[in-house]
């Protein structure tokens, strides 16, 4: 008999207890959930709004194989959780989704871009980059510039270079780590666009409207939604959503990292296997928001809709701008959501404030 739909009084496993997981705890105990978090640190965010906190690193067998024993389904809220717990995790009987091959792909930002345009998804072209004589090689192929990423491990802009000449390429390899890499030609985009997509345990699929999304120094600031798109735009957007929740075979939320051309045309930059910081918006917007659908979705329950109440500006609170929370907690159409981190370390996500617009 199939352990799902998850009857509520169960617990739902989180690797990961940034304020993802605490938002999607929040979430889980709204549907009668309790959820267990594992993570290095005692005093991650998520672990305290959480039943139960396991302290521990990663890829800790004992610690996963608890985990396993106590969840009905194990989540991750962050794409760099070594392969080798999910491996542990399924070995101990635990159902995990999404499914590992979704985090394996999103690691790997040559499988990822491989991967997106065999799903019929278009990205920026690329090559392969595993020394710098190769960053020499790909400028004579792709042209200049290029950007330099790493393959794993990058986040927010970091591991990340762009180069115009042959004669940088030591240099450039250097910066990024000197680490297999892949090499990306610049995308003229107009703007930033996401989409926030989920999918049930039978195959639903739900859509969010597109957020348009303003970054600085590589992380990410401002989101405001349902941002204004053609049709095509949005029509454009979905299919590649579909195209990849369908070719993933995925359960749960997934965050579509999109770069809208000046000629209307849509390209993908990349794709994180769980819920999205661009997907906040839906948390004050939307009849349900994207915590709550995934936590619907790897549950096994339906998926909830997706109308949208309120235009939203989302910003986010970075340093010490969570400081501020006396005068943001008073202005009337803002919803402040604070992740309880102790230390405002500068650029660091403390917290978010919607602010509701009208619809128009
Ligand atoms: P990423 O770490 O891949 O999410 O990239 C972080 C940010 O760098 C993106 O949100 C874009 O603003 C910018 N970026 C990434 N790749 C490209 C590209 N191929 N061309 C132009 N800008 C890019």
């Amino acid at each position: 008999m199939s352990r799902f739909p998850l009857a509520p009084g169960a617990v739902i496993g989180i690797l990961g207890g940034g304020q993802l997981g605490r938002m999607l705890a929040l979430a889980a105990a709204r549907l009668g959930f309790d959820v267990a978090v594992l993570d290095p640190a005692p005093d991650a965010p998520a672990k305290r709004v959480a039943a139960h906190a396991i302290d521990a690193e990663y890829d800790d067998p004992a610690a996963l194989a608890r985990l396993a024993a106590i969840s009905g389904v194990v989540t991750f809220e962050f794409e760099n959780v070594p392969a080798t717990a999910v491996e542990r995790l399924a070995a101990a009987g635990a159902e995990v989704a999404p499914n590992g091959r979704a985090l394996a792909i999103a690691q790997d930002r040559l499988d990822e871009k491989t991967f997106l345009n065999e799903a019929g998804a278009p990205t920026v072209r690329f090559a392969a980059v595993d020394d710098a004589p190769g960053v020499a090689a790909a400028l004579r192929s792709l042209g200049a510039p290029l950007l330099i990423k790493s393959r794993s491990g990058g986040y927010d802009g970091k591991g990340q270079a762009w180069i115009e000449r042959a004669d940088a390429a030591e240099a450039v390899f250097a910066r990024i780590g000197a680490r297999a890499a892949i090499a990306e030609m610049p995308a003229a985009f107009r703007r930033e666009l996401s989409i926030i997509a989920a999918r049930g345990r039978d195959g639903e699929v739900a859509l969010y409207p597109l957020a348009e999304n303003h970054h600085e120094s590589g992380v990410l600031r401002r989101s405001t939604a349902p941002a204004e798109a053609s049709a095509a735009t949005l029509a454009q957007a979905e299919r590649i959503a579909r195209s990849l929740l369908g070719a993933l075979g995925y359960v749960g939320v997934i965050g579509v990292e999109l770069f809208e051309l000046e000629d209307g045309r849509l390209l993908v930059n990349e794709f994180a296997p769980r819920v999205h910081n661009s997907g906040h918006w839906t948390l004050d917007g939307c009849e349900v928001d994207q915590f709550e659908q995934h936590i619907r979705a790897v549950a096994g329950w339906p998926l909830g809709p997706t109308h949208t109440l309120a235009r939203v500006e989302m910003t986010n609170l970075l340093g010490d701008e969570a400081a501020d929370w006396r005068r943001l907690a008073a202005e009337p159409d803002a919803r402040l959501w604070l992740y309880g981190k102790a230390e405002p370390r500068p650029g660091r996500k403390m917290g978010h404030v919607n602010r509701l617009r009208p619809l128009r």
